[in-house]
């Protein structure tokens, strides 16, 4: 039966593991799981019962060993716990990719969910644990610790770009999380599991890992050859999978373990329907190698990057250079819009922006090895409350490392706002300022993204291929073609296919100055939001649209306008003074710091292309296998765009998305909601 209902919280709000330290029988301290008082890992040695019962006994070595070029292989395992089975997952494979070349584009893709992560400071105990007895593991435990996300509910998706290695941690309960997986058959090729770590506590501690809902979404992410493999040999699991299709084996179990079971999905019905498109790692000669993305914004950079990740040679196109629209501002903020903790996990600005964050500290210690201005200004932000949708309560129900409200004296200092009431106040750790200019120059840097200037009339598609014509900054026409195409052309992505929705333009005008030596000493140290936004950035070489002013000099930003219907990007004066208004109201005393006199004001104007629903166009459109689109970002691409970009290059590329088959469905181009006229 399926009808058994997940075990979940009703409030979603994640409950962190209570970590129990016992002393095992060499007098070695090792953690136990509180709840439900199990080893988290064998005693007697962990890593190698590991390697036995998971990867062995679904024959990782050779399978991963074999991988074709660009093929992907999808390990989805129950029981995140303390990341052993990974980091042996992930040794394994990195030594294989040095001792395999074709590997070296092959990709791995692990998904596990986890209903009670451990808290990184504990998990930071345990894996130095491994980190001493296992030299091994030493250079996989930093990165991963690097990458774990706030215990928040959802998908927090884990890239280690180097290793050709995605992490999807899906952090709630397991059947609802393996419920959201989407595996769509209808659009070919959908994704399958190809091996099951099922690795819950003795069904005798824990059976919500064994439920019939649990193992019902097996089958239903399984295919032939998919195996699976745990070392309980209880009956309810035996019977369970044997119900599911797979033909069962009792093997030696690791150490003094008489038994374990390893299994392999092979029923009569599924081999029947084996010829269907199946996904990981059947389809890879049908991947595409070369696509064209239309429009160099933040949504074509991170598309072009994420497809790029994924051995596919792109082509970016944009009728003037990159950067050229709303997304090319000298700094962007990246701050969330929040949300009441219980529909995080379906929160795509949540999901999106802790992504977001993880990555471009990522991309700041590339751009520190390649010399480069950095990504992103760790500098946290803080939230006055004055338009936020969150109060104190509910911002509560966030671990600290999302959102937390700081003292008010503590808020007082860190802002430099003295005489401000800041007894409520949304303090974001995670938040800082980013330099769209870096982001550009490091997502260019990469061997396969070529950037071509070139303003596209016409996009036809035929059965193999797609042709693109345009005309050349000297008016030449040309043409080229490509596997596929993915239109992230904000506004103007409708004149270039009809069926993608025209959506509301809105202008925005971001507003900036020198401060005064005095006037610096007094302006907000640290980003803020209230009805609109401020910060203090210093402008670097190289940065673009700063061009008259002086490098190194710090200037004061204040956003942004907000203007329906407004195509015009030349820069008002009035709408200065409107994102002056909105600071001095919401913080009084900047009233006689901020000058009056904005007619010196820098400022930039762009378009930014929203839908009815506020959701973003992510999906491919309709009667088409080749033509995709990104789009409708409203002002938060830095914080979305690069998880929908990832999305969608697994919906591209027959791969498990980080975003649930209902989020797909919200921000698919052709939803109901964007099938009534715009207002
Ligand atoms: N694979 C882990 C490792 O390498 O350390 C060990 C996993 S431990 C044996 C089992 C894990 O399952 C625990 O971390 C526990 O919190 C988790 N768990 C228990 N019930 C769950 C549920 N219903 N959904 C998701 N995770 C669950």
């Amino acid at each position: 039966s399926t009808t058994q209902k997940p075990n979940r919280d009703p409030l979603n709000i994640i409950t962190p593991a209570n970590i129990d330290w016992q002393m095992d029988d060499t007098g070695n301290r090792v953690p136990v799981s509180g709840e439900f008082d199990d080893v988290y890992f064998s005693h007697a040695d962990g890593l190698a019962e590991s390697r036995h019962v998971f990867l062995a006994h679904n024959q990782l070595p050779e399978r991963l060993a074999t991988l074709g070029p660009k093929q992907c292989f999808t390990i989805a395992e129950l029981g995140f716990g303390t990341g052993l089975n990974l980091l042996a997952t992930w040794q394994l494979w990195r030594q294989l990719r040095d001792t395999h070349p074709q590997l070296a584009s092959a990709r791995l893709h692990f998904i596990t969910t986890e209903k009670f992560p451990i808290p990184l400071v504990e998990l930071t105990q345990i894996l130095a644990l491994w980190g001493q007895r296992a030299p091994e593991l030493t250079e996989l435990i930093a990165p991963l610790l690097a990458a774990y996300p706030p215990l928040i509910a959802g998908c927090h998706r884990l890239n280690f770009f180097a290793d050709n290695l995605t992490v999807d941690m899906w952090f709630g309960d397991a059947a609802e999380s393996l419920s959201k997986l989407a595996s769509d058959q209808s659009t070919k090729p959908a994704p399958y599991v190809d091996a099951w770590f099922l690795d819950g506590f003795a069904p005798s501690c824990n059976s919500t890992l064994w439920a019939d809902s649990i193992f019902a979404q097996i089958q239903r992410l399984s295919r032939p050859t998919t195996t699976a493999a745990t070392y309980s040999c209880a009956g309810v699991v035996k019977r369970a999978l044997k119900a599911c299709g797979f033909q069962i084996t009792k093997v030696k179990g690791f150490g003094r373990k008489r038994e374990m079971l390893t299994a392999i999905m092979a029923d009569a019905a599924s081999l029947e329907d084996s010829t269907r498109d199946s996904g990981s790692i059947d389809n890879a000669d049908r991947l595409p190698t070369h696509s064209v993305v239309i429009g160099a914004g933040v949504s074509g950079l991170l598309m072009a990057w994420a497809l790029a990740n994924r051995g596919i040679h792109v082509t970016l196109l944009d009728k003037s250079a990159p950067l050229a629209g709303a997304s090319g501002n000298p700094r962007a903020l990246l701050a969330p819009k929040m949300t009441p903790i219980h529909h995080v996990d379906e929160h795509l600005h949540t999901m999106g922006y802790l992504y977001s964050s993880r990555l471009y500290r990522q991309f700041n210690k590339s751009a520190e090895k390649q010399q480069l201005a950095p990504v992103i200004e760790p500098t946290g932000a803080l939230d006055l409350l004055i338009k936020a949708n969150i109060g104190p309560e509910q911002i509560a129900d966030y671990p600290d490392d999302m959102a937390t409200t700081l003292p008010s004296e503590r808020a007082q200092n860190i802002t430099g706002l003295k005489k401000q009431d800041l007894s409520e106040n949304l303090y974001l750790p995670q938040s800082g300022l980013v330099n769209p200019q870096a982001l550009k120059n490091i997502i260019l840097t990469h061997p396969f993204i070529c950037f071509q200037p070139l303003k596209v009339n016409r996009i036809s598609e035929s059965e193999h291929h797609v042709c693109i014509h345009g005309s050349d900054p000297d008016n030449s026409e040309r043409s080229m073609t490509a596997d596929n195409v993915v239109i992230c052309a904000a506004f103007e992505s409708h004149q270039l296919d009809q069926r993608i929705f025209d959506c509301r333009k809105i202008r925005g005008q971001l507003s900036w100055f020198t401060p005064t030596i005095e006037q610096l000493a007094k302006l907000p140290k640290i980003p803020l939001k209230y009805s609109g936004y401020c910060a203090l950035f210093t402008a670097q070489t190289g940065d673009g649209q700063l061009n008259d002013i002086e490098e190194c000099q710090p200037q004061f930003l204040l956003g942004a306008s907000f203007i329906r219907n407004d195509t015009d990007t030349n820069i008002r004066r009035e709408e200065h003074q409107i994102s002056r208004d909105k600071l001095v109201t919401a913080i009084p005393e900047m009233a006689s710091i901020i000058p009056t006199d904005v007619s010196v004001w820098q400022g930039r104007a762009g378009i930014r292309t929203q839908t009815p629903d506020y959701h973003p166009i992510v999906g491919p459109l309709i009667d088409s296998k080749r033509t995709w689109v990104m789009s409708a970002m409203g002002a938060k691409g830095y914080a979305i765009a690069p998880l929908c970009a990832e999305a969608l290059t697994d919906m591209m590329l027959g791969t498990f998305t980080p975003l649930s088959t209902a989020m797909l469905a919200r921000l698919s181009p052709h939803r109901t909601r964007l099938q009534t006229p715009l207002d």
